[in-house]
């Protein structure tokens, strides 16, 4: 059992590309720690869905700014909202996978994300995932772990992820979107995907994801004890 008392306030950045496991195991130790858990991906998400409902073009880089400066986005317990709609299973699609990634290229948008996710994580405590929060959103985050798993094994569980709806797809065509997606994180110029040089790097490929918590948790607790 942790000290829990001296691990109240450290941020634990989780980043890596998509199916590598980051949700679940954000998910995890976050109830473990009695953390807050953040998603920003859903965050992505829900600008992207929102921009899709008012038809703006995705790469109308003032208009989705816009939109995201004025959006009041929720991401608490696994229920997301933007503007008062809950969109927690709207958001999980293909067109919405492509959408989040289009919104995220643009630099105006990911400022406006960015210095939400500092607020929601400044004061410690949390759990949060996504692509950049050990490079740009938490440079100085106490604990930072980059998750990846071969590309075969990421699209077998994105194609198996109930969660992930709309997809009559075979795996091949999933594979394909998921190429797709870490192309467009990690060339793009505004904050690609990229471990943090002082993250731990886990391969999820092979392991059990009770397997990947217990790593993290043991990752915390040195941290705590050299603290
Ligand atoms: O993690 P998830 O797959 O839900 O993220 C959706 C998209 O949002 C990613 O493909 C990525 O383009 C973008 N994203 C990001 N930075 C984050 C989290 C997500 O660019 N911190």
């Amino acid at each position: 059992m942790l000290a829990l008392e001296f691990v109240r306030t450290l941020i634990i950045a989780i980043d890596g590309p998509s199916g590598a496991g980051k949700g679940t195991v954000a998910r995890s130790v976050s109830r473990a720690l009695g953390y807050r858990h953040i998603d920003t991906g859903a965050m992505y998400r829900a600008v992207g869905w929102k921009a899709n409902l008012e038809h703006i073009v995705l790469d109308d880089e003032a208009a989705v700014a816009r939109l995201a400066e004025r959006a009041q986005i929720v991401v608490e317990d696994d229920v997301v909202t933007i503007d008062g709609h809950d969109v927690t299973r709207a958001i999980r699609t293909p067109e919405i996978d492509r959408a989040a990634a289009a919104v995220a290229r643009l630099p105006r948008v990911r400022q406006v994300l960015v210095e939400r996710q500092r607020e929601a994580g400044r004061s410690g405590g949390v759990v949060m995932e996504g692509r950049d929060i050990g490079t740009v959103v938490f440079p100085e985050a106490d604990v930072k772990i980059y998750l990846d798993a071969s590309a075969e094994e990421r699209a077998r569980r994105r194609a198996a992820d109930p969660a992930h709806t709309g997809g009559a797809a075979g795996q091949a065509a999933v594979a394909e979107a998921i190429e797709a997606r870490d192309r467009s994180d990690t060339t793009r110029t505004a904050s690609p995907l990229t471990p943090a040089p002082d993250a731990v790097r886990i391969d999820t490929t092979d392991l059990p994801i009770h397997e990947v918590v217990d790593k993290v948790i043991t990752l915390v607790r040195e941290k705590v004890g050299r603290t």
